[in-house]
């Protein structure tokens, strides 16, 4: 009896260590195979350069987990997503950096409905004998009614300031 039985266990035995090592080498397999698409994608999220990618994957399919740390302490620091939107960022900084007016004549910041710097008086902008929008200078049409901008028409229509300006600088030239 007690041979027979011995012989039952041991291959019973067997058998659980067969099932058990099976089981591990399945999930250590998953395990693995996870890993190497991850790295992958993540990578994928970081360059477009596909060489790069495949580069990435077989680093972490040959050398598994020490693969995967090498790549992450050599990663690229930013995802694509984020590059795409630091650089929003800069660009509407850089926006608003060119949309604040400065006077061209003495440089002073100016708002954006002013006809005139009140600093130096160089005239900033002109009213549309159209509609009376305010234009800036070079405009030669208005992009509101579409009235031409011609130089006949704007002296009837000064304004007060943009008169008073020029008057100011001559009486500053007759003082000279
Ligand atoms: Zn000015
Ligand atoms: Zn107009």
């Amino acid at each position: 009896m007690f041979p027979f039985n011995l012989n039952v266990d041991f291959q019973q035995l067997v058998g659980v260590i067969i099932t058990v090592v099976a089981i591990l080498a399945a999930t250590l397999t998953a395990l693995w195979i996870s890993m190497i698409i991850w790295a992958y994608r993540d990578m994928r999220s970081r360059s477009r350069d596909t060489f790069a990618q495949v580069m990435v994957a077989l680093l972490v399919g040959v050398l598994s987990v020490p693969g995967l740390l090498v790549y992450l302490i050599l990663r690229p620091q930013e995802t694509l997503a984020e590059q795409y939107e630091r650089a929003l960022e800069e660009e509407a900084l850089l926006q608003e950096i060119e949309n604040k007016q400065v006077c061209a004549g003495c440089g002073h910041p100016t708002k954006e409905d002013w006809r005139l710097c009140p600093y130096c008086h160089t005239k900033l902008k002109k009213n549309c004998p159209g509609c009376s929008k305010l234009l800036d200078l070079p405009w030669t049409i208005c992009p509101y009614c579409e009235t031409p901008q011609t130089e006949q028409s704007q002296p009837g229509r000064r304004s007060a300031a943009a008169a008073y300006a020029s008057s100011y600088r001559t009486n500053e030239i007759e003082d000279i």
